[in-house]
């Protein structure tokens, strides 16, 4: 659309930014344009919940179009979780609107004095008062909105965890269908500028270079696409969960053992006998991962039907609190979504509390009257309750594991699965080595999607990143390799905006495709080459932050739970990732000197000089 939206909360001024063609070409749009705005204009020191912060929604070149399952945004800001990079990726249908309303992004600066929400259209932008929804759910002030702004209107809002500065508040859009933004706190952001809600609305056209062409490519490739993703329609994210169990790869009782008996109750294909009502799409999608369920009765009856679990919230909540009752992990998904708080980062705080209190570390008194065990549905419940509402416990959980662990002292945090200050989420490193270096190396912390290399390692090939053959989850030698390629292209993924789980369909031709796609849409022709080095390009400029903040090798790292606990014995059962090894490898390979920090030759290079 050639424009970002700037507003200053602090001063209520707005103000509209020409794209430039250059800063286009060098970070493609999403992710990494929003990792250079925020480059720009937060310096390393700055404090994540203090008026300095920015938070940046970007769109990519392929939001709004036809383009496979592109209608995404992301959320760029520093976290208040892990006071580093953070950067959060959201599906739904919010990102096109934002396009629709005459807008690639909006920045917004300062702190409001009073709750505030902006109301943006095709034909005004407008910071309206927000008392009324202040202290509101998630799902309330979504429908409250939807009376008082344009009916077609898509709405990112917080609940109140956001608002109570819980430190990982989601930005949730689609209401009752929870389509978050939601790791890394990006929700509590907006909660310390007292801004509730973004509302977006818009008829203008999102113009296609060759919209002809994209709609050839579509038919070429959609029923192939829908073909390959049968399961994942019929039974969603979870439908692999047993699958997951029998590799070792779900997490059980916060990953401290390795059987789960009821992995079965609490999975996509058991969701989908019992309590499925209909997928849910985000736009542009043909494969409709997302879940919508009703429980008709019982002590879990939902009001009508709602988003359901996907599967890191069935394993961060359900097998990793020792909780096989999908019915209560329903209930724990609906809670989070009502407060506006991470489903990872609450199922690793919870898991982290019970085995502290398994282990006597936790004086009863700070319990709160909490019965926090293994398998205990009703604390679990309270506990959520008392996040959201910062009472109590959930002062202390609200702050994350890292900081528990702080707070807790003794030997509390060898409980804390985190990188960075960010929680483990639902796949265990011990299972699939790749996660091991993915984690560590993660811009955001321990994050999965950021190289997403696990789910390549299920006998899948990806030729053009020089893997022809499919990579054993156990191999150390490529992996490196291998992991580096892959965040590269991730980080290219989220700069275009299209969602990850179509990666897995390209396969083998994934830089062509994607080549194809962006000529499409946009005329620019980049050859597979220019691509990835734009994803490393990316992935090096938000490290570069990083290094800022002190970040270095010390915190490339992961708990030493996945570094020294055997869970068994056999050929994969007592198996523990070799991180030093494929570190040492993976810097070189990077250009990044021993301790992790980016060769000022390699950053010239990139093209980035001027942010090193
Ligand atoms: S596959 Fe799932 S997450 Fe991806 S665009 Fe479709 S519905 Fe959204």
């Amino acid at each position: 659309m050639g424009k970002i939206l700037k507003v200053d909360l602090g001063t209520g001024a707005t103000e509209e930014i020409k794209l430039n063609k250059k800063d286009i070409e060098t970070f493609i749009g999403g992710s990494g344009l929003g990792a250079k705005y925020f480059h720009e204009l937060v310096s390393p020191g700055v404090d994540p919940l203090g008026e300095k912060n920015v938070l940046i929604f970007m769109t990519g070149p392929l939001t709004g179009t036809k383009a496979f399952s592109s209608d995404r945004f992301e959320v760029i800001t520093k976290s208040p979780l892990t006071n580093i990079y953070a950067e959060s990726d959201c599906g739904g249908k919010w990102g096109s609107m934002l396009k629709r309303s005459g807008y690639d992004g909006i920045i917004i600066t300062g702190v409001s004095e009073k709750p505030v929400y902006l109301n943006i259209t095709d034909r005004s932008v407008e910071i309206a008062d927000a008392k009324d929804l202040w202290g509101l759910d998630t799902f309330d002030t979504h429908n409250k909105l939807k009376e008082s702004v344009d009916k077609k209107a898509e709405i990112a809002c917080i609940g109140p965890g956001g608002e109570n500065l819980v430190r990982y508040g989601v930005i949730s859009t689609g209401g009752v269908h929870a389509r978050v933004a939601g790791r890394a706190g990006c929700g509590t952001v907006m909660g310390s500028k007292k801004l509730k809600a973004i509302t977006v609305y818009g008829n203008k056209k999102v113009k296609v270079f060759n919209q002809k062409g994209l709609i050839e490519f579509n038919k070429l490739h959609s029923k192939a696409m829908v073909d390959e993703f049968r399961g994942m329609k019929e039974y969603g994210t979870s439908g692999g969960l047993a699958g997951c169990e029998e590799l070792g790869d779900l997490p059980i009782k916060n990953f401290s053992t390795r059987r789960f008996s009821k992995a079965e109750n609490i999975s996509g294909r058991y969701m989908a006998k019992k309590i499925l009502k209909k997928k849910y799409y985000c736009g542009g999608c043909v494969i409709g991962c997302g879940r919508i369920i009703e429980i008709k009765d019982g002590k879990y009856k939902t009001k009508g039907q709602i988003g359901g679990p996907e599967y890191e919230t069935s394993a961060m909540l359900g097998s990793n609190l020792g909780i096989g009752d999908l019915e209560a992990i329903c209930k724990f998904n609906e809670l989070c979504n009502r407060y506006g708080i991470d489903t990872i980062t609450t199922g690793s705080v919870i898991a982290m509390i019970m085995e502290c209190n398994e282990r006597g570390l936790i004086p009863k008194k700070d319990l709160d009257d909490t019965k926090l065990v293994w398998g205990s549905v009703d604390a679990v419940i309270k506990v959520i309750h008392k996040i959201g509402k910062q009472e109590g416990i959930g002062k202390l959980l609200g702050k994350g594991t890292r900081a528990i662990a702080k707070k807790l002292g003794s030997y509390a945090p060898e409980f804390a699965l985190h990188v960075k200050g960010l929680e483990i989420p639902a796949h265990d490193p011990r299972a699939k080595i790749s996660l091991a270096l993915g984690y560590a190396t993660s811009n955001r912390g321990a994050c999965h999607l950021q190289a997403f290399a696990f789910d390549f390692l299920g006998g899948n090939t990806i030729s053009e990143l020089g893997f022809p053959e499919p990579l054993d989850r156990f191999e150390v030698n490529k992996m490196p390799e291998f992991v580096m390629k892959m965040q590269n292209l991730m980080s290219l993924a989220d700069s275009l905006k299209c969602c990850k789980f179509i990666l897995f369909y390209f396969g083998d031709h994934v830089l062509t495709r994607l080549a194809q796609v962006l000529e499409l849409v946009t005329g620019r022709k980049m050859d597979s080459d220019e691509l990835l080095l734009a994803g490393e390009r990316v992935f090096n400029l938000k490290r570069l932050y990083n290094t800022k903040c002190g970040i270095s090798r010390k915190d490339d790292k992961l708990p030493e739970r996945f570094l020294v606990q055997k869970r068994g014995e056999g050929k994969y059962e007592d198996f523990l990732p070799p991180l030093g090894k494929m570190l040492d490898e993976y810097y070189r390979l990077r250009n990044w000197d021993e301790i992790g920090l980016p060769e000022r030759q390699k950053i010239k290079e990139l093209g980035i000089e001027e942010y090193y």
